[in-house]
């Protein structure tokens, strides 16, 4: 087992409205408090928001729950009319932001140099960015996984220093997973997490390589979570679906007890 500390994320997407967040968060925090989770964290990312109301439930409930955003403006403030900024996200008390979603990516034509900027933004925010990266079914098919992920990784990673890479979250998530139930194998996931980690070592060297925490997303449920971290490279999973049940979550997070 290595020392860094798995990390279940769970990305609520466009869902619930601001009581349902509310009832999730404190449900899920019932579940979770008091337990012996054996050292691993949970967080949510709740829609923008909803991000307050989270806030608020975990301070005055104590939960022990990390929360964030699902993005976040390239820029620091000022005339970018929609946008939510990182330092916005810090005042509510967030700890991590993901950074180029697939459904980013995907419907709202994110490129990899918006992708490092929001990556910069976050971490000149105070912010740990959930880089997700990961390939479509295409160049699955291809057998091309690791070189299009990795060209995603050199992208959004591009100008940062060892120690910020270092604390970085990376989440791979085949897009052909996503909300599809098709989960990937762990053999699958730890082929591609073990790429990102061995990427680091080359151009980062070993302390920041030994210390990123590498995610897997796609379809995890608490059905197939624990064999999926009994890989050495996986170090925890980005949910959506899944997260959007207290029970299921925390069960999720609970995997090391189950
Ligand atoms: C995601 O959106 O990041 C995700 C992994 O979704 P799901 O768990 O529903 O596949």
């Amino acid at each position: 087992m290595s020392d860094r500390t798995p990390l279940m994320a769970g990305n609520w997407k466009m869902n619930l409205d601001w009581k349902q967040s509310l009832a999730l968060v404190e449900d899920l925090g019932g579940q979770l408090k008091g337990k012996d989770l054996g050292g691993v964290e949970a967080a949510v990312l709740p829609p923008f928001v909803n991000i307050r109301t989270v806030q608020t439930a975990v301070d005055a409930g104590k939960l022990p729950i990390a929360y964030g955003g699902q993005d976040l403006s390239a820029h620091e403030s000022g005339a970018y009319t929609g946008e939510v900024s990182g330092p916005m996200l810090t005042a509510l008390g967030c700890t991590y932001v993901a950074v180029g979603h697939s459904e980013r990516r995907e419907y709202h034509g994110e490129t990899e140099q918006v992708t490092n900027a929001k990556v910069n933004a976050a971490l000149a925010a105070g912010l740990t960015p959930i880089l997700c990266v990961g390939e479509g079914l295409d160049e699955r098919k291809a057998g091309k996984q690791v070189e299009y992920t990795l060209a995603q990784v050199e992208g959004g990673l591009e100008g940062l220093t060892a120690e910020q890479v270092g604390g970085l979250v990376i989440a791979y998530e085949p897009v052909w997973a996503i909300g599809t139930g098709e989960v990937a194998t762990p053999d699958d996931a730890q082929e591609v997490c073990a790429a990102v980690r061995d990427w680091v070592r080359t151009a980062h060297g070993d302390q920041a390589a030994d210390a990123v925490r590498v995610l897997y997303g796609g379809s995890v449920k608490s059905s197939n979570v624990a064999e999926l971290m009994e890989r050495p490279d996986v170090d925890g999973a980005l949910v959506g679906g899944a997260s959007l049940k207290a029970e299921e979550f925390a069960k999720i997070v609970g995997y090391r007890a189950a």
